[in-house]
């Protein structure tokens, strides 16, 4: 790990968000039971506030999702240490996350000191999010535009892949990217009203185990996916 790999200090202007961002820890997450202290550390660190827009910045150490534009959102922040804390990220690991969103997610795994792939299918959004990564100084995150059904096969196989937007079904291609001991933490439901956060282990000799961790409201998952797990049209 080197320091470039990690978000610089805050500027002193910015020190009223380093106390917020205390708050946020000891409050939301903390308190709510996430335990692993590098995630913690991690949430400790990383400027959610560089990573939002303007209009919202005010609101970004607050316990709920925020509008990031394009109809998405970053997610809440205890929502985040959880997703993290379940995938046992570690010096090193090799972490693909679908739905980059503002990048924020990707940043607490790069905090953590993983390699990380993250995918957008909103152009604009995968565009804004690289160069904000960029600029709080993260040099191991990979953004891609497109869609992170597929996931990313030339950087397989992976430690661990989070997607951090509400699927109906594990899309197969990510779990075939996963290492064997892997983990991935997605939010699986019918429908939005009724998606649960849900944990795969990926076993040694490749069969998966699976629990569900708690309900959760994400926006979905949208492309390849809404396409294969859609309605079908009647014969
Ligand atoms: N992880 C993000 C963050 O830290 O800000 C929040 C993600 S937001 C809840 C979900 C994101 O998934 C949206 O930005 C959405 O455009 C994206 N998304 C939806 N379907 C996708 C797909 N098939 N491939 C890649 N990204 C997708």
């Amino acid at each position: 790990m080197t320091a470039s790999c990690r978000a610089e200090p805050d500027a002193p202007s910015d020190d009223v968000f380093a106390s917020s961002r205390s708050a946020m820890v000891a409050h939301q997450i903390a308190a709510r039971g996430v335990r692993d202290p590098a995630v913690l550390d991690a949430m400790r660190a990383v400027p959610r506030h560089r990573l939002v827009p303007e209009n919202v910045r005010a609101f970004a150490y607050e316990d709920t999702p925020l509008p990031i534009g394009w109809g998405q959102t970053i997610s809440q922040p205890y929502i985040v240490a959880l997703m993290t804390e379940l995938a046992q990220v570690k010096p090193g690991h090799r972490v693909l996350e679908v739905g980059t969103g503002s990048g924020y997610q990707a940043a607490v795994l790069a905090q953590m000191g993983a390699q990380v792939w993250t995918i957008e299918i909103v152009e604009p959004l995968a565009e804004r999010a690289r160069v904000d990564l960029l600029a709080i100084g993260y040099t191991n995150i990979h953004v891609r535009a497109g869609d992170g059904y597929l996931g990313w096969p030339e950087a397989a196989p992976f430690d661990s892949v989070l997607v951090t937007a509400g699927a109906t079904h594990v899309p197969q291609p990510l779990v075939d990217q996963l290492k064997p001991g892997g983990r991935m933490v997605i939010p699986v439901g019918s429908t939005l009203q009724n998606q649960s956060l849900r944990l795969l282990v990926k076993l040694e000799d490749g069969t998966i185990e699976e629990r569900d961790v708690l309900p959760v409201r994400f926006v979905p998952l949208t492309g390849e996916h809404a396409e294969r797990g859609g309605p079908k049209t009647p014969e």
